[in-house]
């Protein structure tokens, strides 16, 4: 009898965490090689909030915290969901994590009973249909095509509504599409769910600053304040602030689901680091004026890569709204040739190809369920980003 349980049987490595550690073993063995793979930003942590937790190590804040977050995080949380999104909070309706993806986690795990059905609109993050799974659900894709601008349709998210959903997951800015919902588009989804009173929403806003070209990013309890009592609003630290290390990710939501993520992570981890919730008071009170500096520089990005990309026969690439993301088609390069003799049957063998070519990383579009697609973070600097683009240029100019 096999020492793994059976539920682990259902699910699999991240796949973009493993693109990003093949590109750094292939680099540790001194090939040339560009990782477009990981979700991060290159950016530093702005240097005041590193002082901030600095000060509270100095200040011996380095014990067990409150299992959910700080007193003074939670305060800090409910007045950044007040004053970015209109939405009050109470500090008994605010949990903290170690990261968005523990909270997404354990929200799962505290509401998903087998039979349950999670709808996911795709492409979705790699990580939503594993952690429903673990949890004994069901996930329920609904495809998101280019056409539509990678946006779930009212009218189909209507029809992938059931008496079993229990979930619907939105994501905006999206990964792996960079697409942003507009709060009239939100409200067009929004008013399915008024509909629905037994679905609960769990929107993901872990890219709300990273939005470009004057777009307003909104959620969806800003939009219908009547879904705020079966909504949790999720959001983190880790992409905005440059501190995907540190580890802190919060939500708002009812107090009934919010008491019940704090017992599961009472169970599991504890209080995510005591050092890295003081970093993170610093981070949501702090000064922001370093963000449409680097929203500048993101969007510079972006275009760079959409042009360029647009030049390599047999791709095509969209502009998105926000994150640091693009997904470009590869269905023009699917049945070509490469130089080397491999037939491209799927976005895995264009990545995997490419990858062993020129030594670019880039993520398969089947690891987030739309396909031929492949994923590109363009959270990289700019001249390596201007190299990547000319090598994939390259590449698929050589396809036969
Ligand atoms: N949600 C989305 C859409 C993400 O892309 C990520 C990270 O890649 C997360 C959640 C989790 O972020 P963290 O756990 O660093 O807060």
């Amino acid at each position: 009898m096999s020492i793994l349980s059976s539920s682990l049987a259902r699910i699999k490595p991240s796949p973009t965490i493993a693109v990003t550690n093949l590109a750094r073993e292939l680099k540790a063995q001194g090939r040339d090689v560009i990782g477009l793979g990981a979700g991060e930003p290159d950016f530093d942590t702005p240097e005041h909030i590193k002082e901030a937790a600095i000060a509270a190590i100095r200040r011996g804040e380095t014990k067990y915290t409150a299992v959910d977050g700080t007193p003074e995080l939670k305060q800090a949380i409910a007045l950044k969901f007040k004053r970015e999104n209109g939405i009050e909070y109470r500090t008994d309706e605010i949990t903290v994590g170690t990261g968005g993806k523990q909270v997404l986690y354990n929200a799962f795990m505290a509401t998903v009973e087998p039979g349950d059905e999670v709808v996911i609109p795709a492409p979705y993050w790699v990580s939503y249909p594993d952690m429903v799974l673990l949890a004994g659900g069901t996930p329920r894709f609904v495809s998101c095509p280019e056409q539509t601008g990678f946006k779930l349709r009212p009218e189909d998210l209507e029809e992938a509504i059931s008496p079993k959903t229990k979930w619907v997951v939105l994501n905006s800015p999206n990964n792996p599409t960079g697409a942003a919902y507009s709060a009239e588009e939100l409200k067009a989804l929004t008013d399915v769910l008024v509909r629905h009173p037994h679905v609960w929403l769990m929107t993901d806003d872990m890219y709300e600053h990273l939005v470009y070209d004057g777009f307003t990013f909104a959620t969806a309890v800003q939009v219908e304040p009547s879904l705020r009592s079966r909504t949790l609003t999720v959001n983190g630290v880790s992409k905005a602030y440059a501190m995907t290390g540190w580890r802190i990710g919060y939500a708002g939501g009812p107090k009934e689901l919010i008491k019940a993520i704090g017992v599961i992570q009472s169970q599991s981890t504890s209080n995510p680091s005591s050092i890295s919730q003081a970093a993170a008071v610093a981070a949501l009170t702090g000064d922001l004026s370093f963000l449409p500096e680097r929203n500048a520089v993101y969007k510079e990005r972006r275009d760079l890569v959409v042009d360029m990309l647009n030049r390599a026969p047999g791709l095509r690439c969209h502009r998105p709204e926000g994150a640091f993301y693009v997904y470009p088609s590869c269905a023009g390069v699917i049945g070509r040739r490469t130089a080397k003799g491999v037939t491209l049957a799927t976005s895995e063998d264009f990545a995997r190809e490419l990858l062993n070519e020129e030594g670019v990383a880039v993520v398969h579009g089947s690891a987030f369920g739309l396909d031929p697609y492949f994923r590109i973070s363009y959270a990289t600097s700019t001249a390596l980003l201007e190299e990547a683009c000319a090598r994939i240029i390259r590449f698929c100019e050589r396809l036969a």
